[in-house]
Formats: C-alpha cells, structure tokens, sequence
C-alpha cells in the first residue's frame, strides 16, 4: 500500500513538472489541494475558485470525529501539494495517515492550532471522558476564526505554489464572513442576556458561546467529541439542570442521532423542544446549511427562534 502511494507520487511529481514545462497560462494548473472536513472544503473552494482542485474527504452529513480514510483517500493525501486539516484532535480517525504523510514530506496544514484555539477549561468542560486542559477542535462555528483561516490559507498556498495570487479572493471571502458576524449579532439580538444558556447535543459550541455572550450549561454527550455514551446518571442531572434553568430547547446536530436529546426532553415533560443545527458537517446541498455562511447563518437563525420571545 505504502510502495503504491510512493511509486503514484514519483508519477505525480514527474507529470506535474511535465505539464509545468508546456503551460505558463495558468501558473496554478495542477495544484491540488486535499481538505479533510466538509466545512474546510467550502473554505478552501472560496478561496482557490478555478485556481486548484479541490478534494474534500469527508461526504456531507459525516461526523468528522468519527470519520476513517478508505485506501484512495490515503494516497490522495500522500500526493497531495497541500493537505488542510482541522486539527486539535477533530479527525481522530485521519491522524495516522496525517502524520504518516507528514513524515513523508507532505504540505500539511492543521488550521485549528493556528487561529488562537481556546481551551477545554470550564468545570463543566471537563465532564466523563475529560476534555479539560485540550483544546476545542470546533473553531469553525465562529466566522471571525474562518475569517483567519481564510487568509492564512493564502499564505501557505502561496508557500506551494508562489506564482499565483491567492490573497484577493481569500481577503474578499474573509470579508464575506465578516460581514456574516454582523449579521449573526444582530439575529441574535432578540435573545435577551439572561437566555443565552445552550443545552447541546455535544460541546461544539464553545466557540459560538465565546464570541457571542452565550453560556453552555449542559450536553448530551459528555467530553469534548461524540464518541462517548452518556451515564443514565448524567442524563438525570442534565434533565436537572434543564428543569432548573428553565431551558426551552436542546440543541441537536445534522450529523448526528437526537434519540438521546429526545429522551432528555420527554423527561423534563415541559415544552422543552429539539432543534436541529449544523456543527461537524455542511448540508446537502440545496439545504440552508449547503455553505459555511449558510449554515452559520441558519443556526443563528434557530438559536434565536428557540430561545428568543
Ligand atoms: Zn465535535
């Protein structure tokens, strides 16, 4: 498997220089970009547009912290020119061939360490399966990170291939998510301070709670990713914290399933709704989650439609 990739590298290489000898139209032609999430991709593809191909490993609707690389996808990365990736433990199941193709030479970049990572820290961060002391992996629900990612994506395109302009339409998406910011302030602004308390699925929303005065009080899933089964003890005292708090909604995700979020809610018995949102993944497309601002902006939207007046 491994001599496959090296031998499919070796071609790669000798056709890329090949074909880098007969053009000078496009100095970009044959950049290939390989991108582990969903929502990285978007990122990526606003900013390359025409410029390079775009392959996103993850399919939409996939929980990137539970995803494995099939043997394509891990040649795909060896022979990437730039491989982006998450990073802060997101992709647990990519990390082996991350660092495999790290080792071998390949451009890897892990945007999450790179665009100020806030920590697992809060008491009720730390939960059963820890998370205290790690950093949050889920940067990319706040558009002023993306907004970064976005520019510094340009600068390590250009380490790759430095004959194209890559910081124009990176500076112009950046601004778009900007902008975006604004508006999500502004859609929110109906939820007055004291309800600003989200019960979520798993903690994926410190970013989100951070940049926008929001307190995450309570999660389904305990620790910091989705892999871990919740106690019937730590539902109880989820369902405790709902009645007390007086908490109308549990926030629910595309990626995974609500039975236990249902579960919860019945429980409580009050008008305690489920409302889904986008974390790990984009929509289908054609949904209002099928771009990054599209789905930051709708689950704005539903945040504000469960727990404003
Ligand atoms: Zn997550």
């Amino acid at each position: 498997m491994r001599r496959t990739a090296a031998i499919g590298g070796a071609l790669v290489l000798l056709l890329g220089a090949l074909t880098g000898c007969s053009t000078g139209a496009s100095d970009a032609e044959g950049v290939h970009v390989v991108v582990t999430t969903t929502v990285l991709g978007d990122i990526v593809r606003n900013v390359v547009g025409d410029a390079a191909d775009v392959e996103v490993l993850m399919p939409v609707g996939v929980d990137p912290h539970d995803f494995q690389a099939s043997s394509q996808q891990a040649a795909a990365i060896q022979h990437a020119d730039l491989v982006v990736a998450n990073g802060l433990g997101l992709e647990e199941g990519l990390s082996d061939v991350l660092e495999a193709a790290e080792s071998d030479g390949v451009s890897v970049w892990e945007v999450g360490p790179d665009i100020d990572p806030r920590l697992f820290v809060e008491a009720a961060d730390a939960g059963e399966g820890g998370g205290a002391g790690r950093y949050d992996p889920h940067f990319w629900l706040d558009p002023i990170r993306d907004a970064e990612a976005a520019r510094l994506l340009a600068v390590h395109l250009d380490e790759v291939a430095p004959d194209h302009d890559w910081t124009a339409a990176a500076e112009a998406y950046a601004v778009e998510l900007e902008n975006l910011n604004d508006d999500i302030v502004s859609i929110l602004s109906v939820v007055p301070e004291v309800d600003r308390k989200l019960v979520t699925n798993h903690r994926a929303f410190g970013y989100f709670a951070d940049r926008y005065g929001f307190e995450m009080i309570g999660t389904v899933v305990p620790g910091g990713a989705t892999l871990a089964n919740p106690s019937s003890a730590e539902l109880a005292s989820l369902v405790k914290v709902i009645e007390e708090e007086d908490v109308p909604a549990i926030f629910t995700e595309t990626v995974e399933p609500d039975t236990l979020a249902r579960a919860v809610a019945e429980e409580v018995g009050s008008d305690v709704k489920v409302v889904e949102l986008y974390t790990g993944s984009l929509g289908e497309p054609g949904s209002d989650g099928a771009t990054l601002t599209a789905m930051l902006e709708t689950n704005a939207r539903r945040i504000a439609g469960a727990l404003g007046p």
